[in-house]
């Protein structure tokens, strides 16, 4: 038997693994239920035209924090890709994040940042002193109504499926707003895609002779060789898929909003002429249109065709996959409750995206991963169960 068991091939539980297996010479089994290694980050080329094609969404690679960077550079160079995104609203297109282009296009302007300010600031007045309760007042406060109504409103209510004034202010906070031209829609230090793609750096990290993955797996079946009941309480396990399946739903299930991709090959060179278009308005059923060969710019891709995926938004229900937390108050109190059992299990690590419940971007999941070794894995494994002494 293995001396530690990692469920879950995404970057929470590579980079557990490929921790363990290079700096403690621990031997780590790693099972995934899907067919293929790397979770949501997985990528693969379409067959009829070689385009990388994101399966489980499009993947934008972004961090600010250095000890992650470091650590992805050791399986991956870096294009200089930098993320922009433009949406459509009755018709014409215009640049995301809200930024001074996207201000004096709406409004027909040429206004500098100051009278720019000024005009947002009247326009956002309806507030008063309040302080925003909700995604709408939120959004409001922050662009004004005439802007919201535009670019937020109806494309947060396809997103969501829910009224924007039960959504949580948080939810757009993290959105930009800038009076400057720049629309870069990151604001880290580092980005770029993986020079040769997403699986290739994903298979890297497993590549050890310490770590073997066992794909098609699921960690719950029986009749698997590595499952809950083989393993849990006789090696420490680090887990990486939902929190509330562990328990069988013991304390309720936890809500989560999935997205259906239809993918679509056309033959012409170029779409839309930039990698992602957001749709703004409630009468396109979708939220945006990926067109995956303007990730890599660089590539030599065919010339008369191109792929393209739109992107649909619901409610998940047992059997889709979890995509977001939608993190309702009845949520975070069943997460108490889950999070109360998990310490109380033996040697078992819930980690990542699903295993805490929480929205975590790549760097994040990683970052996380790399404190759970230092925190909690390296004192069980800080002699080095491979070494001799
Ligand atoms: P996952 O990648 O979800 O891996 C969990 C793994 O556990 C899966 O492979 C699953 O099959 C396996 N598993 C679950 N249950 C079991 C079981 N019972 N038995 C065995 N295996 C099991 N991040 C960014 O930084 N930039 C982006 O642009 C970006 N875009 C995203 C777009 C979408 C649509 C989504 C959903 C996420 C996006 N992310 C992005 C986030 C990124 O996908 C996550 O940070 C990353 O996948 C987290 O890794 P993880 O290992 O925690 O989870
Ligand atoms: N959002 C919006 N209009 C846009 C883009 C984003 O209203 O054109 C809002 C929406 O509520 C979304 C949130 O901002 O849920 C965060 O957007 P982001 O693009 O970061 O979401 P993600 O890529 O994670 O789906």
């Amino acid at each position: 038997m293995s001396d530690v068991v990692v469920v879950g091939s995404g970057f929470f539980g590579l980079t557990v693994a490929e921790r363990l297996a290079e700096q403690f010479g621990v031997d780590v089994a790693v099972v995934d239920r899907r067919p293929h290694i790397g979770g949501n980050a997985y990528s693969e080329a379409e067959p009829t035209t070689g385009i990388e094609v994101h399966r489980y969404g499009a993947h934008l690679f972004h961090t600010s924090n250095e000890r992650v960077w470091e650590y992805v550079n050791r399986f991956t160079r870096f294009t200089d890709y930098v993320h922009r995104v433009y949406t459509t609203h009755h018709g014409e297109v215009y640049p995301m994040p809200i930024n001074l282009g996207t201000v004096n296009q709406f409004f027909r302007s040429a206004h500098g940042p100051d009278a720019a300010r000024a005009l947002i600031r009247e326009q956002a007045a309806e507030l008063g002193d309040r302080t925003p309760s909700n995604l709408d007042e939120q959004g409001v406060s922050l662009i004004g109504r005439p802007l919201y109504e535009a670019f937020i409103r109806d494309y947060t209510a396809k997103q969501w499926q829910t009224d924007p004034t039960e959504l949580p202010a948080s939810i757009i906070k993290r959105l930009p707003v800038r009076y400057t031209y720049d629309n870069r829609y990151f604001n880290d230090t580092h980005e770029g895609l993986p020079v040769d793609g997403y699986t290739a750096w994903l298979e890297r990290m497993a590549d050890h002779p310490r770590i073997t993955v066992t794909l098609d797996t699921d960690f719950f079946d029986e009749s698997q060789p590595v499952n809950k009941s083989a393993t849990v309480g006789r090696v420490p396990v680090v887990y990486t898929g939902p929190v509330d399946r562990y328990f069988d739903f013991a304390q309720g299930e936890l809500s989560w909003r999935t997205l259906d991709f239809e993918q679509e090959v056309l033959p012409t060179g170029d779409f839309q002429g930039t990698s992602v278009m957001n749709y703004a308005d409630a009468d396109v059923p979708y939220t945006r249109i990926h067109e995956f060969r303007h990730f890599h710019p660089e590539r030599d891709y065919p010339q008369d065709s191109t792929v393209i995926m739109r992107e649909f938004s619901r409610f998940a229900e047992r059997g889709d996959e979890p995509y977001y937390p939608i993190n309702t108050a009845t949520d975070r109190e069943r997460l108490e409750a889950y999070r109360a059992r998990t310490a109380e299990e033996p040697q078992v690590f819930f980690g990542g995206r699903l295993g805490t419940y929480q929205y975590l971007d790549m760097h994040m999941a990683i970052g996380s991963a790399l404190s759970m070794v230092d925190n909690k894995l390296a004192p069980l494994f800080g002699a080095g169960v491979g070494s001799e002494q």
